[in-house]
């Protein structure tokens, strides 16, 4: 009966957002006697609406589960916190689900399949009749490559005092590495980087965007937590590479997700086994470290993206393998991937 109602829980989304009540951790307790039901709330905001749109809404799903008679919700409202602590999520305007791609390191193709997924989903969401509703936000300070791999150097609009993204392929782009030269970041310590990319964030002007992709900087600290717990996140997608000693830098970057409540969609394992011309596979990278991570995390493989020359000598001249051999056993791994994506999204 608990599990019931903790999956009916999740299907309530926390106003404004589109994560659920139970992934921001506001469930504090679920008390069953025969049908009589409590859920315990706990909620910190300065909105007075928001408790009571949440627990209509508790009120209204629950009492649909099979073999409950009565509903109570409790709900513990805690000020909040008078000191500045992490910044709370703000929804940002127009955006429907943004969706990180964390590494626990670089080097592992982050960039590449945050740019990859990008133009997939494009793809994917053209085919609905939205061509324009993919955004990618390379957040990625110290390897800024999205320009780069997406053949933009163009300086971003700015009107309104807000910034422009710059659109290729479909794809709404907006990139740290267009804002500042390629020396700033390493001079910059970590509380200003971590205040750059906040205020990156909230001012971009993207035009209405069903997913945001969000190229996040690699590794585990204060930038990637700050990041995590400012951003409204949908999810996350964690990349590694097929090496075991991968395996474990992953576990650590998922951890931190983990923290903040934000749900990983699943694990992509890139430079994958390269398919030779007499049809065997080269394994340059070692084999199994996606399944491993996804089974440690106990989230799915979403794929596994294959070493291919094409792959990279595509990001070099900006123009996506996807988007230019579509046919390609490549772009065909990349698409599988955006589908799952895209279906947990909208599922
Ligand atoms: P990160 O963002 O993790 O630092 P990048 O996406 O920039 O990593 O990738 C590093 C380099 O490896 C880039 O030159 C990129 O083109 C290349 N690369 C990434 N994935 C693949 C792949 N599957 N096949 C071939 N080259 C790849």
């Amino acid at each position: 009966m608990k599990e019931l109602i903790l999956h009916t829980l999740r299907q309530i989304r926390y106003p404004g957002f589109s994560r659920d009540i139970v992934a921001f951790g506001l469930i504090k307790d679920i008390r069953v006697e025969a049908g009589r039901v409590e859920v315990v709330v706990r909620i910190s905001t300065k909105d007075a609406d928001v408790p009571k749109q949440i627990e209509a809404a508790i009120q209204e799903q629950v009492a649909q589960v099979p073999g409950v008679t009565h509903v109570t919700v409790t709900m513990e409202l805690t000020p909040p916190p008078a000191v500045q602590g992490p910044a709370a999520p703000q929804a940002l305007p127009g955006v429907k689900h943004i969706v990180a791609i964390a590494s626990g390191k670089g080097g592992v193709g982050k960039s590449t399949v945050s740019v990859q997924l990008a133009c997939a989903i494009q793809q994917l969401l053209a085919k609905q009749g939205l061509p324009e509703a993919v955004g990618i936000m390379d957040c990625d300070i110290y390897g800024p490559s999205v320009p780069l791999m997406m053949g933009i150097s163009q300086q971003p609009d700015i009107v309104n005092d807000r910034l422009v993204p710059v659109s290729n392929f479909g794809v709404q782009i907006m990139s740290m590495g267009l804002l500042v030269d390629e020396y700033t970041p390493v001079i910059w310590r970590g509380p200003m980087v971590i205040k750059a990319i906040q205020q990156f964030v909230s001012q971009v002007a993207w035009s209405p965007l069903e997913v945001l992709i969000v190229d996040l900087p690699p590794g585990t600290g204060d930038a990637q937590l700050s990041l995590a717990q400012s951003l409204p996140l949908s999810g996350v997608v964690i990349v590694t590479t097929p090496q075991k000693a991968a395996v474990q830098v992953a576990l650590r970057g998922a951890a931190l997700f983990h923290k903040v409540n934000v749900p990983i969609l699943g694990v992509v394992e890139t430079m994958s086994a390269m398919p030779q011309p007499d049809g065997s596979l080269l394994d340059i990278f070692g084999s199994g470290g996606g399944a491993q991570a996804a089974k440690a995390l106990e989230v799915p493989l979403l794929g596994s993206i294959p070493l291919d020359p094409h792959l990279r000598a595509g990001g070099d001249h900006g123009i996506p393998i996807v988007v230019d051999h579509p046919g390609s056993t490549t772009s065909i791994a990349i698409m599988r991937i955006a589908e799952q994506v895209l279906g947990m999204l909208e599922g």
